[in-house]
């Protein structure tokens, strides 16, 4: 299942569905890099026919679509009219799709807000078997659904889709969702990029009292993440969980580069010769990562550990998509994802960068001014010597 997301106008054309608050094509692109970031969270295959503020002619927008080989596409305008009136969200299907979609799609934006208008398809008045919107009649077999939010033309509109246009954005989602009998959850993904920086990782971990080698694990989770598309801010905190910092503790030992307490293929309980040995940091680093593939359902990298295979096996692998649903699966603790978020995530969240340096700079400033006075004493008893070396001679 593919999707790709058509975020309507840009560059020179502007979009009619434009008045003194926004921009339709601005507030489309908006709405578009949302449900990408969305779709990818949720593990669905997405792309966007634009990803910044350009002028696509219609024949190269049409000739994305119809390339990508995407099964849907959702085109997101903003609708204008003469009349002031006019008003709520409608949902355009080809002449050649049932509507279904289409009305799913209106149905969820109705229940995040929108006022309902209609579900329509249109075909051109000189030739009935062909669609009037050529986002439609040209883009091949993909189902293409045009989403008009509301009337920028309207007041009651314009307020909503200003103050909502996230829950419609999510809207969408929610109903490519339901269509295509994927189960839409929310949560804290594990897919997707990190939240923060590689920086504030290291220093949230040194905070936090990890062991060196810890803190240089740091970077190879930034790897890995790339890599995966896994997120490594959510890695490192469920490492951080499982290896106290680095300082582990309990059966596994930090010598086993096994960052996650993964067990060997088939464990008799939880000593350390039940756990997995990696040859190196960065081996233990992918064997958490490919471990977490097997929960997620990506592709590993390289040669998988033995215990991959075992999850793999299980009725749900490849299904969990959030830290939530960690609990009773990676670990029979059932609030063992929401210790991950609430012990180690939100703090690694609030960890300020900035905060860090003043710190570091303050006691610098402490240091050279210690030295300095100590410098001021040496200097003035040498001189003391000095002079009395010159008063012996
Ligand atoms: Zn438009």
């Amino acid at each position: 299942m593919k999707i790709i997301i058509d975020a309507g106008h840009g560059g020179k054309d502007n979009g009619g569905g434009t008045n003194k608050y926004f921009k339709e094509k601005d507030m489309t692109l908006k709405i578009s890099l949302y449900q990408y970031k969305r779709f990818k969270e949720l593990g669905i295959d997405v792309e966007l026919t634009r990803d910044k503020d350009i002028y696509l002619p219609k024949n190269e927008r049409t000739k994305k679509v119809k390339n990508s080989n995407a099964d849907i596409c959702i085109s997101n305008h903003i609708n204008n009219a003469l009349n002031k009136n006019a008003k709520g969200a409608e949902v355009i299907h080809s002449i050649y799709s049932d509507g279904k979609l289409a009305n799913m799609i209106l149905d969820e934006l109705v229940n995040a807000g929108a006022t309902k208008r209609r579900v329509f398809c249109k075909s051109l008045p000189y030739n009935p078997k062909k669609d009037y919107y050529y986002m439609h009649r040209e883009t091949g077999k993909v189902q293409t659904v045009i989403v008009e939010y509301g009337f920028a033309s309207n007041e009651e509109d314009t307020k909503k889709i200003l103050n909502h246009w996230k829950d419609y954005a999510e809207a969408v989602i929610r109903a490519v969702c339901r269509y295509i009998d994927y189960d839409y959850k929310t949560g804290t993904p594990i897919l997707g990029e990190p939240k923060v920086t590689l920086e504030q990782m290291e220093i949230w971990a040194k905070n936090r009292g990890a062991t060196d080698k810890f803190i240089s694990a740091a970077k190879v989770y930034y790897k890995y993440g790339k890599l995966t598309g896994i997120r490594p801010d959510i890695l490192y905190c469920q490492a951080a969980k499982e290896t106290a910092f680095g300082n582990f503790g309990g059966a596994v030992t930090e010598d086993m580069n096994n960052f996650a307490g993964i067990k060997i293929k088939n464990p008799t309980g939880d000593k350390k010769s039940d756990h997995e040995t990696f040859p190196t940091l960065d081996d233990g680093v992918r064997g958490h990562f490919n471990h977490m593939c097997a929960y997620v359902g990506i592709s590993p990298i390289g040669q998988p550990h033995d215990r991959y295979y075992v999850v793999k096996s299980l009725s749900w692998a490849g299904t969990i998509k959030f830290v939530e649903e960690l609990g009773g699966k990676w670990c029979p603790n059932k609030n063992y994802g929401y210790s991950i978020l609430n012990d180690y995530y939100k703090d690694l969240l609030n960890t300020d960068i900035e905060e860090h340096y003043k710190n570091l700079y303050y006691n610098l400033l402490n240091d050279y001014q210690m030295l300095k006075k100590d410098y001021i004493k040496i200097k003035k008893v040498l001189s003391d010597i000095k002079l009395m070396v010159e008063n012996i001679e």
